[in-house]
This record gives structure tokens, sequence and C-alpha cells, in this order.
């Protein structure tokens, strides 16, 4: 490991919550797309707001949400060119349970859990699942971001297993790229049609224009 690289330890709750999260979660994997794009179109719209006050931090133009599949390396990427995140905003937001909704999601879905009835759908609409949802599909992810107004970029990746590594990096514009290296049996969400479809069910009053790349085109 080159000695730029620090790994650190995530919280006891945030290893509570991923375990949960890819556990029980199975049948209602697909819900990742929706959480990631929820992240980036609110970044986005952060960024358009800070803008409001800080001319520097204008969108680009054609700024959107790109989901992005790429067969041969079996990654998933979702772009985004909005607010960004600088180092501490990666160990503190993807590191951490900062968020009340997070935490009631673990607890209730935690004591719903030897209860018989199937409570999943409706705790999964009351709270959202978050980030960590991409440990449902996939078994490594790097998030490569820059806040906009600065010009370092930060690697924030995990195994989702308790640890994770921040790293310098390169971006040239603001914004995020989150890069999942795909588990073996989520192929499907390679294909560009299922990403379409999942979109169109989930992410349809997302403001921000959302494209995927196809592979073929
Ligand atoms: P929530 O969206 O409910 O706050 P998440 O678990 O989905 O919780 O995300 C945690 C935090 O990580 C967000 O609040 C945000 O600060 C940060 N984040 C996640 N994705 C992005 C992104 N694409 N761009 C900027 N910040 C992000
Ligand atoms: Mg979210």
């Amino acid at each position: 490991m080159s000695e730029t690289v620090e790994r650190h330890e995530f919280g006891a709750e945030v290893g509570r919550l991923l375990d949960l999260v890819v556990h029980a979660l199975y049948s209602d994997r697909e819900i990742f797309l929706r959480e990631l794009v929820a992240n980036a179109a609110d970044a986005t719209d952060r960024r358009r707001f800070e803008a409001l006050t800080n001319e520097a931090l204008a969108l680009p133009s054609d700024a959107k949400v790109l989901i992005a599949p790429d067969k041969a390396a079996r990654t998933l990427t979702i772009s985004d060119a909005g607010i960004g995140m600088a180092k501490e905003d990666l160990a503190q937001n993807l590191g951490t349970i900062a968020r009340s909704g997070t935490r009631a999601f673990s607890q209730a879905l935690g004591e719903k859990a030897g209860e018989g009835e199937d409570l999943r759908p409706s705790l999964i609409g009351q709270f959202g699942v978050g980030f960590y949802s991409a440990f449902m599909v996939a078994d490594r992810v790097t998030v490569t971001s820059r806040r906009a107004g600065t010009d370092e970029a930060w690697t924030w990746a995990s195994d989702g297993k308790g640890s994770y590594t921040l790293e310098p990096a390169a971006r040239e514009q603001a914004g995020t790229d989150i890069v999942l290296h795909m588990k073996d049996d989520a192929d499907e969400y390679l294909e560009s049609y299922r990403l379409d479809h999942v979109v169109r069910k989930w992410a349809d009053n997302i403001a921000v224009p959302i494209a995927i790349r196809d592979e073929e085109g």
C-alpha cells in the first residue's frame, strides 16, 4: 500500500447497518440505484443552491446524472456534477452514520427482524436505505469526489467489511463518481435495459436529467 493511503475503521453502527442492509434486503436490492441517483441529484441541487450566492460554483450547463455500465470491467459508475465531497466529507458522510434517518431505519429493521410480518417495503419507503445499499450489489465501492470550489480530489474505497481507505485522486471537474464493482450475481445491473427499467420505476420524480450510457451505442 502506498504511504498516501490511509485506512480507517467503520464505527460499530456502520458495521451493523451494512450487515442488515446486505442480508435483510436482498429481494429489494434494485433500490440501490434509487438511493445513488437520489444522492447524485441532491448533490446537484445543493451545488445549484450554493451557486446562487457564489458564482464560482455555477453548474455546467449539461449537468446530469450519468449511469455507465461496463460489462468488461464489471463496474457500474454513477457520476454527477454536484457539490462533491472534500476529504473530511468523505470520512464523515460515508464512514459514520451521521444521519438520524439511517439510524432509525437500522433500529426499526433490527426490531422487526424477529417478527413474522414482512415490513421491509414500508421501512424502505419510510426511511430510505442510503449509500450503503451499494453493497447489496457491489463487493467493492470506490467514490472519487472533488468538492466544488476546490482543486483537490480524493478517493474513498471499501469492500464494506469493516474499514475504508482514503487517498488523493484526480478529477477534472467538481462532482462525484461512485464506482460499483459488481458482485457475480448482480450481472443484471450491467444491462442498460434493466437500469432503464429501475430508473423509470424509482427515479421518475427526480428533477436533474438522468442518462444511461448504452455500451452498444
Ligand atoms: P442521505 O442521502 O439520506 O443523507 P445517504 O446514506 O444516502 O444519506 O448519503 C450520506 C451522505 O453522503 C449524504 O447526506 C451526502 O452528504 C453524502 N453523499 C452521498 N452521495 C453523494 C454525492 N453523489 N455527492 C455528494 N455527497 C454525497
Ligand atoms: Mg441518500
